[in-house]
């Protein structure tokens, strides 16, 4: 398992991954290759049952992105032009996308301090009569407040999207995210937690009527072969990538606690020198990024990178601030407690297959940096 090379450390490690799961999904890949079936098929449906068990929804639907998770989630409950979603500045690029694609337009609501997700105490202020939904994003991994935000939904009669691209397996009071909210949107991109080897997606929902319309919704407007009842698009998983998340579930688990043991043992021989991620009693986090924050972000990006130690800035530009949302006129200043994490944020590397060796080293590199700094500022 261990490669024994202690550099480059890259922020994720799939080959070496796969190294441990290469007979199986080659295995895997052959059964595929023989069934003569390649889009929507057994290995999809089983995927679909096992993903919707492990997250504890009734259903679940393969398709072929996390992006067009969220996209079919809002076409699924009709929303499209003239309608308002509140979101999130603090995420991926495709949250906000995803709203603005079905025609409708994402309203912002800045995010907590400490968890970097969607602030609910915020949030009414931003309901208005055209409010159709809230897409809440479980960052890093990291549960969102959803009690609050069930709440207000629940008092306003809005729909809840739970973007849970990053938190597969996120246990929140009790039950996982995906399953709180009216429909759960997964991406198997590979690099996330659970990672397909190209472009994969799920939905989840507990409610029959939303999975009937996503399930022909995703195969355009389809259940029955050239009778169309909806406008749909083409949103499918393919079977190798079904086949090959099959695999990988079955180590999920032991792939999420490794995870969470390298952020405990990063937050303990970090937390006395910079701000570590928070992780209350109440709200898992399984670590999809372990972030840190400090004022000089760019100066430790630097000094890193010359160990050969990646780093990165998820995200470094709040969804506000794009280009591509100039449209909707906000402006800087607009989500201070976003656009402070934005400039002050640095992801570590973290990986099921990170060494120890390889997280001392990172930790050394990180605390000679910071007591350089002190004695260049004392
Ligand atoms: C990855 C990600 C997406 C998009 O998933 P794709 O499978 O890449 O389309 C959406 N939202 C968040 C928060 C993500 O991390």
């Amino acid at each position: 398992m261990n490669n024994n090379k202690l550099t480059p450390i890259p922020m994720v490690d799939l080959k070496e991954e796969l190294k441990l799961l290469r007979t199986p999904i080659l295995e895997m890949i052959m059964e595929v290759l023989d069934s003569g079936n390649y889009v929507l098929g057994e290995k999809g449906e089983k995927l679909e049952e096992l993903v919707a068990n492990y997250t504890g929804a009734t259903y679940g639907l393969g398709v072929a992105n996390g992006t067009d998770a969220l996209v079919l989630a809002l076409k699924a409950l009709n929303i499209a032009s003239g309608d308002e979603v509140i979101t999130s500045p603090f995420t991926f690029f495709a949250t906000g996308e995803a709203i603005a694609e079905v025609g409708a337009r994402p309203v912002f609501v800045d995010i907590e301090e400490e968890s970097y997700n969607i602030d609910p105490s915020k949030m009414e202020a931003a309901i208005t009569p055209n409010t159709k939904a809230i897409i809440v994003i479980h960052l890093y991994g990291k549960a969102a407040n959803m009690k609050e935000i069930m709440a207000i939904a629940q008092k306003h009669e809005l729909f809840v999207i739970e973007d849970a691209c990053q938190a597969i397996g996120t246990e929140y009071e009790g039950k996982r995210v995906g399953s709180i909210g009216d429909i759960g949107c997964f991406s198997f991109f590979p690099s996330k937690n659970l990672g397909a080897l190209g472009d994969a997606g799920l939905i989840t929902t507990n409610q029959k009527e939303i999975y009937e319309r996503i399930a022909k919704l995703r195969n355009h407007g389809s259940d029955k072969k050239y009778h169309h009842s909806l406008i749909g698009m083409n949103s499918r998983l393919d079977e190798f990538q079904a086949a090959i998340l099959l695999v990988k579930l079955y180590y999920l688990d032991i792939f999420l606690h490794k995870r969470k043991e390298v952020a405990k043992r990063y937050t303990a021989n970090l937390r006395d020198i910079l701000l570590t991620p928070a992780v209350p009693d109440d709200r898992e986090h399984t670590f999809h990024q372990y972030c840190i924050e400090l004022d000089s972000r760019d100066a430790l990006a630097a000094e890193l990178n010359k160990k050969e130690i990646a780093s990165a800035i998820y995200y470094p530009i709040p969804l506000h601030l794009q280009k591509a949302f100039h449209y909707l006129q906000y402006k800087e200043g607009d989500f201070p407690i976003a656009e402070k994490a934005a400039k002050r944020i640095l992801a570590l590397p973290i990986y099921p297959m990170l060494t120890f060796q390889q997280q001392d080293f990172i930790i050394s590199a990180i605390q000679a940096y910071m007591k350089d700094q002190e004695n260049t500022n004392s």
